[in-house]
């Protein structure tokens, strides 16, 4: 998954590729409400707290029947009259606009980032690196596109909706999981869980994005292995991207696909993202008309197009294969050192840490 301010973005950029400008409008009124769904399923990644989890559906989505899950959520928001630019459908675009950058963008992360494989203890460094370089690409589009530093941006209005989860929205995603994955038709705690979810998605949220710099110092001299504040370091964003390190590739070297087939590519992240916005701006479109139509018995043909267009294929690339391919090249980026030395500046900061 890129990261939070990526997808924020990229909700902000998809809607308006896909809808009337006075729309737009109305709908970046709903902004906590895009931002937050464009998060997608990470929400039920972040819910490492509260029981019961939602942690299963985060991966589950991130592999397979995004679009189903999405189709009927939207029929169900339908159902219950949602008004096609409020809360809940804002949700929804942003929701859809997800699927798509994850699959543009993840073959490049993994790519740059490597994986931990089992069978390769050398490779347990690499961990987390996937989570630190899309916090990286994060910093690097925000400096980009804003000029400032994630720490002096208010986030948290695209990521807040208040202390629970809105009862629509709640709804509208338990329908979804409830109609396609098995485990949640027999699920009774369903409700709870996706509640639970976003609970601590936003307790993460606020703790990453109220005040960064605490929360880095925080991280540094927290509780546990030095393995663990690493890894808690990984997950904030950092200010700066060290001049020299190239995360969004404007300089265009190559890079393989992760998958057997390995083709050789040189795509920038920011080219990979104007891509990603034709098909991101599709899934919109038909998430419209179809919260738009006056004909019930229209909903089911609209239903098909925003699941052709959201499509089913797991998020971690574009090519809609069938099965999700077994990753094989990688060449990770310097990230472990220039955590090592993040971390060595905030314990500086701190002596007897
Ligand atoms: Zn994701």
């Amino acid at each position: 998954m890129p990261s939070q301010l990526a997808h924020v973005f990229f909700a902000i950029d998809s809607i308006a590729h896909a809808l009337p400008k006075d729309a737009v409008k109305t709908i970046m009124q709903h902004r906590g409400a895009l931002g937050l769904g464009a998060q997608g399923p990470d929400i039920f990644l972040h819910n490492r707290r509260s029981k019961p989890s939602a942690l299963r559906y985060g991966a589950r989505l991130h592999r397979a029947d995004y679009g189903s899950v999405l189709a009927d959520a939207a029929v169900a928001a339908y159902r219950r009259g949602a008004d096609p630019l409020g809360q809940t459908a804002a949700y929804l675009y942003g929701f859809a606009t997800h699927a798509t950058l994850d699959r543009f963008l993840h073959p490049y992360i993994n790519y740059c980032s490597g994986w931990f494989d089992r069978d390769r203890p050398e490779t347990a460094t690499l961990r987390a690196m996937h989570a630190f370089l899309e916090r990286l690409i994060d910093t690097a589009l925000m400096r980009a596109r804003h000029g400032t530093a994630p720490s002096a941006t208010p986030l948290l209005e695209y990521l807040d909706l208040g202390a629970e989860l809105p009862e629509s929205i709640a709804r509208a995603l338990q329908r979804g999981l409830h109609a396609h994955i098995p485990g949640a038709r027999t699920d009774p705690e369903l409700a709870l869980r996706v509640h639970n979810a976003y609970r601590d998605a936003r307790g993460y949220y606020r703790w990453a994005h109220h005040d960064l710099t605490a929360a880095r110092r925080a991280a540094a001299r927290s509780h546990g292995s030095h393995e663990q504040r690493m890894r808690r370091l990984t997950i904030l964003h950092p200010d700066a991207v060290p001049v020299g390190l190239d995360v969004l590739n404007l300089r265009r070297r190559r890079w393989r696909d992760p998958c057997p087939d390995g083709r050789t590519r040189n795509e920038s992240v920011p080219q990979l993202y104007r891509r990603a916005l034709d098909p991101a701006a599709a899934g919109v479109v038909a998430l419209y008309r179809l919260l738009t139509t006056p004909h019930a018995a229209e909903v089911s043909p609209h239903r098909r197009v925003v699941l052709q267009s959201v499509g089913n294929s797991d998020l971690s690339d574009h090519y809609h294969r069938r099965l999700r391919c077994r990753k094989r090249f990688s060449r990770p980026l310097p990230l472990r050192r220039l955590l090592e030395l993040l971390y060595t500046e905030l314990s500086a900061e701190h002596p007897g840490l």
